[in-house]
């Protein structure tokens, strides 16, 4: 048994960065406690680290313990580590108390915030050209980073119950969104609150955080093409569920609303005009015609 080989934090952070995953949250490696008592190079992996906390074992010698600030060296595996383990948990229909860390330099923009600063008047000008209002702003908590990875961004958080799982930056500047490593985008949604709440108020789905925006608090996106993750969520809706997919994914849209309906879901489906997307969809059209379609 364990007791007689010291091994230093270095070596064991050693050996978490040479580990491989193998599932939810688990990593394993050849264990250096058997390797300095044996002298021998070991054929299995025996030495298990839970990444999250920084947490091993050994099948084989039954060492144990904790590797201290186990993120200092590995923060992006950890944060993978628990995203994996988050999303698990969420599959089996756990409660999950988890959270996501802000961008460095976040910034809030709404009333109140950082609204009268000068210095985030591109972001603001920005999120009020794509067609969002200033309370929405407020009550989304979206913020800006001027400096840094995400620099020149609007920064919208991705809550859960109000705790950050994810966010999504869009460069005012310039095209393109970044997600930060490690958010789960297949278990997410932005505004995902308003799936769960009581009220017999139509909701619709949308694809991207931007087409939902004009429309918060009625609309819900994926964060791209819904996933399996993201489908057993749907499932689970009780308002009515209009799926509004950009008008490229028509026969995906369709196709998703019938597939909740025999789920049980009350699920329609809302076609738009060829060529658009929420997003650039006048919001009292589009309310009109989610209601429309459950007649
Ligand atoms: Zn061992």
């Amino acid at each position: 048994m364990g007791g007689y080989t010291e091994i230093s934090r270095a070596e064991l952070l050693d050996t978490a960065a040479r580990a491989v995953r193998t599932g939810s949250g688990y990593w394993r490696a050849h264990c250096p406690f058997c390797e300095a008592s044996e002298g021998l190079a070991q054929s299995k992996r025996n030495f298990t680290i839970r990444m999250s906390s920084g947490e091993y074992w050994c099948w084989k010698c039954a060492e144990k313990g904790r590797i201290q600030n186990v993120s200092e060296a590995m923060s992006w595996a950890v944060e993978e580590a628990r995203a994996e383990e988050v999303e698990t948990a969420l599959l089996q229909g756990k409660y999950v108390e988890s959270s996501f860390p802000a961008p460095e330099g976040f910034t809030l923009i709404g009333e109140g915030y950082g609204l009268t600063a000068n210095r985030f008047s591109e972001a603001r000008e920005y999120i009020i050209g794509r067609g969002v209002s200033l309370s929405t702003v407020a009550d989304c908590e979206i913020g800006a980073v001027l400096s840094g990875k995400y620099r020149r961004s609007v920064v919208v958080p991705v809550l859960d119950r109000g705790r950050w799982r994810g966010y999504v930056c869009r460069r005012y500047d310039r095209k393109g969104y970044l997600y930060p490593r490690g958010m789960q985008r297949g278990s997410v949604m932005f505004n995902m609150d308003a799936l769960t709440e009581d009220s017999d108020e139509p909701i619709m789905l949308v694809e991207g955080c931007f087409d939902a925006l004009p429309h918060y608090p009625v609309a819900v996106a994926c964060l791209g093409k819904p996933s399996a993750a993201h489908y057993e969520m749907l499932k689970k809706v009780r308002r009515p569920l209009a799926i509004v997919l950009d008008a490229d994914a028509q026969r995906e849209g369709w196709a998703l609303a019938q597939m909740l309906q025999l789920d049980g879901v009350n699920a329609s489906y809302v076609k738009l005009r060829p060529g658009s997307d929420p997003g650039d969809t006048d919001p009292e059209w589009l309310l009109e015609e989610v209601y429309r379609s459950f007649d």
